[in-house]
């Protein structure tokens, strides 16, 4: 598989270009494809595989031209830890730089402030840590029900770290009818019983 083959947004393919990759890694090879189509991704994937890349690309694809409302974000990805969720940010902004989607990021000792002002604005992504996120939404300043894309990143790590119950609040808070990108190293029970209940009839792609 060649990136040009991917059938993504002709701005995600002069960036990826642009970063200098030629070929994509197998779980983009994988998992590009059936996420451009709508579908459901289970992609069980470590990290330095390029899975990064793998859910952030289709997921510009799919954003397109669409514009967001205020505190309504359109695709939503939930990472552990402050430092994955801004390595994801910076990776969206390159991968998104010839788009006008905008984001935000959530994560936990920084400000509410200038979080507070992004999100009114509206925002197109939203780049958080499950607790803040859900600080944010107990505090009357977000809806999840414009969410159209849901990625969660290291499952297993979030499982790690007792984030499974946020996780599955935040599925709830988001419409059924969302299309939901989920990327563990490794599938415990825990996991699958996750997988099972919120993900639709997913493409599971393993490398
Ligand atoms: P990740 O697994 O998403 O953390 O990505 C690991 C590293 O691989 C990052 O530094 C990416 O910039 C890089 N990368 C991702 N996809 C590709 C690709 N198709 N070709 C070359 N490098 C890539």
């Amino acid at each position: 598989t060649k990136f040009t083959d991917l059938k993504l947004d002709p701005k995600v393919l002069k960036a990826v270009i642009e970063a200098g990759y030629e070929t994509p890694t197998p779980i983009q090879a994988g998992a590009i494809p059936p996420a451009l189509e709508g579908r459901d991704v289970l992609g069980i994937a470590q990290t330095g595989t390029g899975k990064t890349a793998s859910f952030t690309l289709p997921m510009i694809t799919l954003l397109g031209r669409g514009r967001a409302r205020a505190r309504m974000p359109r695709s939503l990805v939930l990472c552990p830890t402050r430092e994955l969720a801004a390595q994801v940010a910076e990776n969206f902004d390159v991968y998104a730089k010839h788009t006008r989607l905008t984001k935000a990021l959530l994560i936990g000792g920084v400000s509410f402030n200038e979080q507070d002002k992004l999100i009114d604005r509206g925002v197109d992504v939203l780049i958080a840590t499950p607790g803040r996120l859900l600080d944010h939404f107990e505090r009357g300043k977000l809806l999840l029900t414009g969410v159209q894309i849901m990625v969660v990143d290291e499952a297993d790590r979030m499982l790690d770290m007792g984030f499974i119950p946020d996780i599955e609040r935040i599925f709830q808070l988001t419409p059924f009818t969302r299309q939901t990108l989920f990327f563990s190293a490794t599938m415990a029970p825990e996991i699958e019983r996750i997988t099972d209940t919120f993900l639709h009839s997913p493409e599971r792609i393993e490398v």
